[in-house]
């Protein structure tokens, strides 16, 4: 089956990028990119060891955990993110990945709470500096992170970014090791005792052995998986 057979691929590529910049391969983990996927596509992957999906769409999510997609997985949510559809996630995603405002921090926050949950989440990084991208700049990432450290509801765990498009293999490695950079400074201050940082979520299908090099702890990997997508906006 070319699923299962693929799935086995991108883990041995992801040892070999681990071993190969002298890191422990089970530092990394494989996320699942399942956007467009099927319920039965996704319960095949899980099958054949994949632990970790990331949906981009609230709708395409509910559909999955209604039908019961994610037995034994993890789910983390990657997509853009509507204030309105927050409260489907919240309490649900073990990780919310694409956090960019103070606003989605404090709403977050306020769902987590009338749930009695705490929700970890990243903060994603807009490193290319792109005017049509979601993230938010470098120079206010410490403020988010620190703003969801103090609220009850929020866990800050790290960071996620969505390089430019590159149309070069290595193009994007100067903006892999500027994350990294970035998730080091975080990483070396100090926030409120229950605060770990131990999560980079950098690297795609077409560049994320670059990006292990560059430290990600995360990659997450779509068409590498699944095969090609019919086109679409990746944020929607
Ligand atoms: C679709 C998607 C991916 C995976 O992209 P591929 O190039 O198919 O591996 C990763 N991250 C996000 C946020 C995505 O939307």
């Amino acid at each position: 089956m070319a699923l299962q057979e693929n799935i086995r691929q991108v883990q041995h590529r992801i040892e070999a990028a681990a071993r190969a910049a002298g890191r422990d391969p089970g530092e990394i983990t494989l996320v699942a990119a399942t956007k467009v996927q099927t319920s039965e596509t996704i319960r095949q992957a899980i099958a054949s060891g994949i632990q970790v999906c990331g949906e981009n769409r609230v709708q395409e999510f509910n559909q999955h955990w209604m039908d019961g997609a994610y037995q034994g997985v993890q789910v983390h949510f990657i997509g853009h993110l509507q204030k309105n559809k927050l409260k489907y996630l919240v309490g649900k995603v073990s990780l919310i990945e694409s956090v960019d405002s103070e606003d989605l921090v404090r709403l977050i926050d306020a769902r987590a709470q009338k749930l009695g949950v705490v929700q970890d989440i990243l903060i994603e990084v807009n490193i290319g500096g792109e005017a049509s991208k979601s993230g938010v700049a470098p120079a206010d990432v410490e403020g988010m992170i620190r703003l969801a450290a103090e609220l009850p509801g929020t866990n800050p765990r790290g960071l996620m970014a969505i390089p430019p498009v590159s149309h070069e293999s290595g193009e994007n490695r100067r903006f892999f090791a500027a994350m990294h950079q970035l998730f080091i400074d975080i990483k070396s201050k100090s926030y409120d005792n229950e605060t770990i940082i131990n999560c980079l979520s950098m690297g795609m299908s077409g560049d994320f052995e670059d990006a292990i090099a560059e430290g990600a702890t995360q990659v997450r990997v779509g068409t590498a998986l699944f095969g090609a997508r019919p086109p679409m906006r990746v944020n929607g």
